[in-house]
C-alpha cells in the first residue's frame, strides 16, 4: 500500500554510521532528518583513526565520497602480524589481496576521524533533502518514517525500544595515542599480539602513527596518566625492534572494551545501526567497517517500495550473520592470543606457521578481514 511506504527517514546520531546513512538515503532521493545532541564542532573533535577496508572503499565510491576523502586516506601495502609469545611473524602484502582489490594499491587505509566527519557533514549540508538538527532537539518522526537509531553503544533509542543486549566486558581496555615514530617502513601497518593484549600501529601522514594498545584496563589508565617522556619510554619497550617513538602528539586516552550485540536489530519501524547494534574489540580494525556494511544493507532496502516495518524486519535478518561472525572472530582472536597459556601456544604457532607458509591461507584470511566473512567464497562486486 502506497501509504505504508516510508516517505522519510529519521536518523538519531550523526557519528560516522548515522552521517553516512543520511548521505546514502539522500542520494536515493529520500527525505532525511539527521539529529545529534552534539554540535558540528563536537562531532568532528574525536581523536581517533579508523582502519578502512575494501568493503568500506566500495561503499564510499558508490556514494561519491571516496575521491573527496583520498587526500586524507593513508594507504598501507603491508600488514606485519606477529605473536610475541611464540615469536612468529606473518607479512601480508598486496599479492595476498584478491585481484580486483589489489588494483587499488593498498591492503587498507587509515583515515582520521576529523577529515572523515568534515567531508560527511559538508556533503550533508549541500544535500537538499537532508535536514540537520545538530546540538538541538530533533522534531518527532513522521508516522511512516523509518527510524534509524545510530546513537552509539549506549543507544538511548535501543533502551527506549526495550531491546536488551548480550554484553561481555573485557578485562582488557585499550589506549589510543598519536605518536611520531622513527624506523617504520613506508606503507606498513603492524598488529602485534602480546600477552597483555594486541597492539596496533597504524600509519597516518607525515611520520605520525595511531597506536591502539590493549592491556588490562587499570594499566591503560595508568599509562594514559604518565608524563609524555614516561609514556614514550614504556611504548618504546613494546614496539617492534628498530621502531623508536619520538614525540607524543595527543593526550593518550583509555577506553573500556566490550563485546556487545543487541538481541534484536529492529523494533516495529525502527532499526539499530552501527555501534547502537553491535560493538566488538578493536583488534583487526573491523568496527567501523562492520557499521558501514549495516549502512550498505539498509541503503539497498531503501530502494524497495515496502513498508518501514517490512524494511526493518528484512534489515535485521540480513545483517545478523555478518555481525555475529565478525563479533565471534574478533573475540576468538583476543582470547586465543592475549595470554601465555602453554596449552594454546602450539595452536597459535601452528596457525601462524600456516599463514606464513601458505599463500592460500593468507588470501582467505585477508579476504575475510577486508571484505567481510560472508565474502570469503562469494564473488566480489566491483
Ligand atoms: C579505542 C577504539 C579504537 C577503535 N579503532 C577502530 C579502527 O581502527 N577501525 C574501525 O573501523 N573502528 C574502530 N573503532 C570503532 C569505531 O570507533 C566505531 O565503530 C564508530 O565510532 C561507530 O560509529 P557510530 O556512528 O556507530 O557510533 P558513534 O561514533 O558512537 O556515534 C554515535 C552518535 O550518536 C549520538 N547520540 C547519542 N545519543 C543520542 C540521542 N539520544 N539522539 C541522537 N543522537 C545521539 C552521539 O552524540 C554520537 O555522535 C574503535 C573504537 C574504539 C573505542
Amino acid at each position: 500500500m502506497a501509504s505504508s511506504i516510508p516517505s522519510s527517514f529519521h536518523i538519531l546520531g550523526a557519528g560516522p554510521s548515522g552521517a553516512l546513512m543520511a548521505l546514502a538515503l539522500s542520494q536515493l532521493g529520500h527525505s532525511v532528518d539527521l539529529a545529534d545532541p552534539k554540535s558540528d564542532a563536537e562531532l568532528k573533535a574525536r581523536s581517533r583513526a579508523y582502519a578502512i577496508t575494501h568493503s568500506s572503499r566500495r561503499l564510499l565510491e558508490k556514494l561519491n565520497v571516496w575521491t573527496e576523502l583520498l587526500p586524507a586516506l593513508v594507504p598501507f601495502r603491508e600488514l606485519d602480524l606477529s605473536d610475541a609469545a611464540v615469536e612468529r611473524r606473518v607479512l601480508f602484502s598486496l599479492q595476498d589481496l584478491d585481484p580486483s582489490s589489489r588494483a587499488h594499491g593498498a591492503i587498507g587505509w587509515i583515515l582520521d576521524h576529523r577529515p572523515l566527519m568534515e567531508v560527511l557533514l559538508h556533503r550533508l549540508r549541500s544535500e537538499r533533502k537532508v535536514q540537520l538538527h545538530l546540538g538541538s532537539p530533533p522534531p518527532g518522526p513522521d508516522d511512516n518514517a523509518l527510524v534509524i537509531a545510530a546513537d552509539g553503544p549506549a543507544s538511548p533509542a535501543r533502551q527506549a525500544w526495550g531491546i536488551r543486549t548480550w554484553l561481555h566486558r573485557y578485562r582488557q581496555g585499550c589506549l589510543t595515542a598519536k605518536v611520531a615514530l622513527r624506523g617504520v617502513a613506508s606503507g606498513k601497518a603492524y598488529e602485534l599480539f602480546r600477552p597483555e593484549g594486541p597492539l596496533a600501529v597504524l600509519p597516518l601522514s607525515n611520520g605520525c602513527f595511531q597506536v591502539v594498545w590493549s592491556a588490562p584496563m587499570e594499566l591503560c589508565q595508568q599509562r594514559a596518566a604518565l608524563s609524555n617522556a614516561a609514556f614514550l619510554d614504556q611504548l618504546a619497550g613494546v614496539l617492534p625492534d628498530g621502531i623508536e617513538p619520538d614525540l607524543l602528539l595527543d593526550q593518550p586516552a583509555a577506553f573500556p572494551q566490550q563485546l556487545m550485540l543487541a538481541r534484536r536489530l529492529s523494533s516495529g519501524r525502527g532499526v539499530l545501526l552501527g555501534e547502537a547494534a553491535h560493538r566488538c574489540h578493536p583488534v583487526g580494525g573491523q568496527g567501523l567497517n562492520l557499521c558501514w556494511r549495516d549502512v550498505e544493507t539498509l541503503a539497498a532496502l531503501a530502494r524497495q517500495s515496502e513498508s518501514a516495518r517490512s524494511k526493518a524486519r528484512r534489515y535485521a535478518s540480513r545483517r545478523l550473520v555478518d555481525v555475529v561472525l565478525v563479533s565471534l572472530a574478533t573475540d576468538l582472536l583476543v582470547r586465543l592470543f592475549s595470554n601465555r597459556q602453554p596449552t594454546l601456544l602450539p595452536l597459535r604457532s601452528a596457525a601462524l606457521l600456516l599463514l606464513e607458509k601458505l599463500a592460500l591461507f593468507r588470501r582467505l584470511s585477508l579476504r575475510a578481514m577486508t571484505n567481510g566473512p560472508l565474502r570469503i567464497l562469494s564473488p566480489l562486486p566491483n
